[in-house]
């Protein structure tokens, strides 16, 4: 970590009940970073993220975000920090409309006047979803939904996004275009913290990665040094 660190993670660990799903976890994202976790499933990714959002405690350790100790802060409170996370699953309120899903998102962090403005930097943003707006979420494409979930974790204007699995159950073309929206955003600032299967697409967009095998880190680097690790293609680059 340096002193430009966005967050850092120290020793954390996380259970479920009997289950010890982070053990020692050690990590850190620098300002302007897109940095990747992999791993397989049940490796303790999306724990990961969820412990940093405040969705699930940790047992021990210390996170902290811009200068903050967020270890038993409230999620609520983290997302105001500017700390959003696009969960796993997507999650949209499928009966409610487009501008309606970012409404709420936005009401969690700001004003009626700011979350105008917010929703309309998010249309300029996805197109397909200014055309879209009225439209229920439930009907939308599994990439139109996903775009949705990323832009509802954006009204909040984060400094540090956390991504799980955005391209899961997508077409090819728009994985394509998810990762494309993920490129667009770091140029526009925002730090990035990813979980992906697809690791050689996700390692091709990082500065750098975490692998992730039960519970444990076992590898990290620069991502085009994981690239070409052979332990790495044969375990997650197929
Ligand atoms: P996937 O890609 O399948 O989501 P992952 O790497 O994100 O995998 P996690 O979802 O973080 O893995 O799960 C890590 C471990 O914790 C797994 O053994 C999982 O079964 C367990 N686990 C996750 N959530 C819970 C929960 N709410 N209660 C009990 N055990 C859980």
């Amino acid at each position: 970590p340096t002193s430009t660190s966005l967050l850092e993670i120290r020793e954390i660990y996380v259970n479920y009940g009997g289950i010890h799903a982070l053990i020692d976890i050690n990590l850190f994202v620098n300002r302007g970073e897109v940095v990747t976790l992999i791993g397989a499933n049940g490796a303790g990714k999306t724990t990961t993220l969820r412990a940093i959002s405040r969705l699930v405690n940790t047992r021990s350790g210390l996170i902290v975000y811009n200068q903050h100790d967020i270890t038993r802060r409230p999620a609520h409170e983290v997302v105001r920090l500017g700390l959003a996370h696009s969960p796993e699953g997507r999650r949209v309120l499928a009966r409610q409309t487009v501008l309606d899903n970012l409404e709420l998102g936005g009401y969690i962090c700001s004003d009626a006047k700011q979350v105008s403005t917010d929703i309309e930097r998010q249309f300029e943003l996805f197109p397909r979803l200014a055309e879209r707006r009225h439209q229920l979420a439930g009907t939308l494409s599994g990439g139109e939904q996903q775009m949705l979930a990323i832009a509802r974790a954006l009204m909040c204007r984060p400094k540090l996004l956390l991504l799980d699995e955005p391209s899961l159950g997508l077409a090819p073309a728009i994985v394509l275009e998810i990762f494309s929206i993920i490129e667009n955003l770091r140029s526009t600032g925002v730090t990035i913290l990813l979980v992906e299967q697809n690791a050689n697409l996700a390692l091709q967009i990082s500065d750098r990665g975490y692998v992730l095998e039960a519970g444990c880190i076992t590898l990290t680097g620069k991502a085009s040094d994981l690239l070409a690790d052979e332990r790495v293609k044969k375990a997650y680059l197929g």
